[in-house]
């Protein structure tokens, strides 16, 4: 499998050329049809793997295919990640993959002042990765709603059970609107997490590296 018969736009594919990328890894061949088919995703692959592309990629195509102007305080692709240098990470591919697409792609972590994050979600943008404590502060906050999110990410889904973070996913689940597209990441499946992929997907595609 190339790029090329992924299906994915011009643009996108002229930044994956620029970043010297000619073949999609193993997760990318299998996921991104699913995902830009607008199916929920159960993922079983580990970091390394390529699967940041795997869903970047066709989650800007569908942002890009249908533009929408910015609701106030609103995204439509959320990105959850368990660490910030995880989140920081997948914002880059983010913005590297659709730098010529012009879509807004925010930022949200613990430790750093809340104001930066506050005025950046202010007028809307398209995707907000955020690590779930702290998005958590803005709901709390009315800094961030979630009833636009058309998209869902959760990154890592089994260091979020390490690291505690559980039970504020299951919040920020239960803010999302049920008519969305899921996709779940994990590199193993602890009953906790199984559970979790089940309340989260409807009728989800399994793709395992
Ligand atoms: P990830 O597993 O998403 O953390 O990606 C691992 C690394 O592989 C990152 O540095 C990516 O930039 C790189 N990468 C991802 N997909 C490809 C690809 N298809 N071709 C070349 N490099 C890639």
């Amino acid at each position: 499998t190339q790029f090329s018969d992924l299906g994915l736009a011009a643009p996108i594919m002229k930044a994956l050329a620029e970043e010297g990328y000619v073949t999609p890894t193993p997760i990318q061949a299998q996921a991104i049809p699913y995902v830009l088919a607008g199916r929920d995703l159960l993922g079983i692959a580990q970091t390394g793997t390529g699967k940041t592309a795997a869903f970047a990629l066709p989650i800007l195509q569908r942002l890009a295919a249908d533009r929408r102007q910015p609701v106030r305080k609103s995204c439509r692709a959320l990105i959850l990640s368990p660490t910030r240098e995880l989140a920081i990470q997948i914002a880059e591919s983010f913005k590297t993959y659709g730098r010529h697409l012009g879509l807004r792609v925010t930022l949200a972590f613990g430790g750093v002042p809340l104001g930066a994050q506050i005025r950046a979600l202010s007028g809307g943008v398209d995707v907000v990765v955020a690590t779930p404590g702290r998005l958590i502060d803005h709901l709390d906050t009315g800094a961030i709603r979630l009833d636009q999110v058309e998209m869902i990410v959760l990154d890592e889904a089994d260091h979020m059970l390490d690291m505690g973070f559980i039970h504020a996913v299951k919040r920020i689940v239960r803010s999302l609107p049920h008519q969305r597209q899921t996709l779940f990441f994990s590199a193993t499946m602890p009953r906790e997490i199984g559970q979790l992929a089940g309340d989260m997907l409807r009728d989800p595609a399994r793709v395992e590296v």
